[in-house]
Parts: structure tokens; C-alpha cells; sequence
């Protein structure tokens, strides 16, 4: 049987960036929680150490590294210019020390697997594909995401990455640091950036240079349900996967793209995440990538979406069936310590795509995103292979 490692630390709550912040410890605590309260089968779980400087310092510049440490003793402050204090991201106490573990969190789970200590590995504080080098964006500090690819890279000498995010937001940061290469894959599947956060990741940003084709950006119009997601993610998403061919891949599931979600406008349940989970694992075992998977959480705001999103997502990768009733336990946890009200259901009601706003202009939409990538990316990359996605 297959072998699941979690990456958990207690201290990932000192990531706090307000309990008024969409990204406070309630959306990672109650998710953590849920999962202990089942009995998951063949589930390791790891605790992670924080990354070094130098491992910071594979993707971020000095400079930046600096501002953060001087900025979280005080707790307090603002450097505007790298993105540093205000709204998105506030300036907290801890605040190197506890993104500093969210990286190690990751490069934990990276070499679990490639130890050999178990199949997949899911760091569910991770998967901050916001940051830049020298910026600071979209609740993220340290960009875990990069940091670990170049890891596996530098480190473990693999060649062919496939990365691949769900979040409802583009993977910007990720995206943009490879943007120039061909060893990374990168599949970002979000809400038009027309609609939402960061404003970037559109059909035609596709590479550049070398890389140009690797980089592959599908928006989707606010309202995709789940069987338009899924048509629409297989007409792409196993081709590509298919000529690239990859030896690790890892998959930024953000919770975010679910119906209930604070933040996000598509209309996805629990199922799509379960069919993600199932078909992203049967990709991975059937590549050079031999199903090592490193799962990392990203956003997902409604701490009961996160929680469901994020067990379906597990359990398809997994293999284990989701159980019908949330347990007991966890519900009297959240309304204890949170006063929190959670699903008593752990899969939701579809949903019907009739009752969805303006169902048949998402559709056409979709089709037009979808068109323009198709002309932006023939030719290139690995895409020159995937004919039948050109049999018009
Ligand atoms: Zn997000």
C-alpha cells in the first residue's frame, strides 16, 4: 500500500498574519485537525526544521533576506518597496522565523520521498507562489515553491519538474522564476486573472527564450463548475504531461477554487478536488516521476472549504475513499476552540450547472481562453508533440 507523509509543525500558527486576515491559523488548524480525526490509512507524519539562509538564498536576494530578519524582531514596520508591510502582507512578529519553517516544511516533504521514506508527501502550510526574489505579494514571504524546485534541482540533480497549481490565484512567482527554462513545467490552472489577484497569468503568457511553451497558463471564467473544469483540464493537462515527461512532480492544491471559498468566484466542489487528487497521482505513477509527489497546501480561505478541499485532494492521491459524515470530534473542535460552524458532510451536493449565473457565457468563455492558448502554443515547447490537441 502507498505511503502518505504529512509535514506538520505546531509552530505553523505563528504565521498569523492577523486573526481579521483571510490567512490566519483557523484555515490551517481546523483542515490539520480534520485529518488527525479520521483514520487515514499508512499516514507518517514529519516534522520539519527551518531552512537554512542559504537555502532561502537559492531564490531570494540578500537584501530581502535581511529586511525580514530586521523586520521581524520588531514585529512592526514597513518596506514598501519589497512589497513589506500593509494589507496583503503585514509585517508580524516571527515573521522570518515562521516562513523560514514553511520552507523547510517543503524541503522536508521533497526529501522524504526522494529518501524513499514514503510514495507522497503533502506540506500543508506551503505552496507560497506569490513571492519574488525582492517582493513580498499575496500573503507570501518566502517562496517555499521555488525554493524547493531549485532544491531538487541543485541538490538531487533531476531535470524535469512538472509543476503544477490549482489555486484559484495564478502561480505567479513560480511561474515567473522559471519563465526563462525548460527544466520546469509549469501548469497553472486559476480564475482570469481579468477577475482576480495578481493580474497576471493569461493564455498568452507562455515562456520566453528557451522556455518558451513551459510555461502554460489556463484561465477560467468565474463560475467553472466541475465537469467544465474537468473537460477542459483534460484536453491539456495529460498530453503535455505525457511529452514532458517528468521525474518529480509537485502540485499546489489550493483550497481556494471551491464554491464557498472567501476569496475566490469558481464554483468547484469537493468532487473536482477528489478527481484532481486521483488523476494527478495516476499521471505521476505512469512518467519517469514513478508517483513521487510532493503536495503543498496554498490558499483556500473558509477554514471548512480548506478542510474538505484539502481531505478530498489527499484521499484521491491516496486511494482512500472519503468517508460520508465528518467526524464528531471535529465538529465540536471548531465550535469549541473556534466557534466555528463546519459541514457535517464531508463530500458536497453538486452543483448543478444550470442554477449557475450566466452558465452558457462561461462555457463560451472558456472555449475562447482555451482557443488562444492553443494559437499561442503551437509549435512550441512540448507542445509541438501533442497533435491530437491540433486535429482541427
Ligand atoms: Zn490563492
Amino acid at each position: 500500500m502507498v505511503k502518505t507523509g504529512i509535514i506538520w509543525s505546531d509552530e505553523y500558527a505563528e504565521y498569523n498574519l492577523g486573526d481579521e486576515h483571510p490567512m490566519n491559523p483557523r484555515r490551517l488548524l481546523i483542515p490539520y485537525k480534520l485529518l488527525k480525526s479520521l483514520d487515514f490509512p499508512n499516514l507518517q507524519e514529519f516534522i520539519p526544521s527551518p531552512a537554512s539562509d542559504s537555502d532561502i538564498l537559492r531564490f531570494h536576494t540578500p537584501l530581502y533576506l535581511e529586511a525580514m530578519k530586521a523586520l521581524s524582531i520588531i514585529g512592526d514596520g514597513s518596506r514598501p518597496r519589497l512589497g513589506l508591510g500593509g494589507g496583503d502582507c503585514p509585517v508580524f512578529p516571527r515573521m522570518h522565523e515562521s516562513s523560514q519553517l514553511i520552507v523547510g516544511g517543503t524541503l522536508e516533504g521533497a526529501k522524504r520521498i526522494l529518501d524513499g521514506d514514503v510514495d507522497h508527501a503533502f506540506s500543508m502550510m506551503a505552496g507560497l507562489h506569490h513571492a519574488f526574489p525582492e517582493r513580498a505579494a499575496g500573503f507570501c514571504y518566502y517562496n517555499d515553491v521555488v525554493i524547493g524546485i531549485k532544491y531538487l534541482q541543485q541538490e538531487y540533480n533531476i531535470e524535469r519538474i512538472l509543476y503544477i497549481d490549482t489555486d484559484v490565484h495564478a502561480g505567479d512567482g513560480v511561474l515567473d522564476a522559471f519563465y526563462r527554462e525548460r527544466g520546469v513545467l509549469g501548469i497553472s490552472i486559476h480564475e482570469s486573472p481579468q477577475f482576480i489577484f495578481p493580474g497576471t497569468g493569461f493564455s498568452n503568457e507562455i515562456g520566453e527564450g528557451e522556455g518558451i511553451g513551459y510555461s502554460v497558463n489556463i484561465p477560467l471564467f468565474p463560475g467553472t463548475w466541475d465537469k467544465l473544469y474537468i473537460e477542459i483540464f483534460e484536453e491539456i493537462v495529460p498530453c503535455l504531461w505525457k511529452e514532458f515527461d517528468p521525474q518529480f512532480v509537485v502540485w499546489q492544491c489550493g483550497a481556494d477554487g471551491h464554491f464557498r471559498d472567501l476569496l475566490g468566484n469558481l464554483a468547484l466542489s469537493t468532487e473536482l478536488y477528489n478527481y484532481l487528487g486521483q488523476r494527478i497521482k495516476e499521471l505521476t505513477n505512469n512518467c519517469s516521476a514513478r508517483g513521487k509527489l510532493l503536495m503543498l497546501g496554498g490558499g483556500g480561505y473558509n477554514p471548512d472549504s480548506v478542510a474538505r478541499v484539502w481531505l478530498a485532494s489527499l484521499a484521491g492521491v491516496a486511494g482512500f475513499d472519503l468517508p460520508d459524515d465528518a467526524p464528531l470530534e471535529w465538529i465540536k473542535y471548531c465550535k469549541d476552540k473556534f466557534n466555528t460552524r463546519v459541514s457535517a458532510k464531508i463530500k458536497d451536493q453538486p452543483i448543478d450547472p444550470k442554477k449557475i449565473d450566466q452558465h452558457t457565457l462561461v462555457e463560451e468563455a472558456n472555449r475562447q481562453y482555451l482557443q488562444i492558448l492553443k494559437e499561442e502554443l503551437r509549435d512550441t515547447g512540448v507542445w509541438a508533440n501533442c497533435k491530437q490537441f491540433y486535429s482541427d
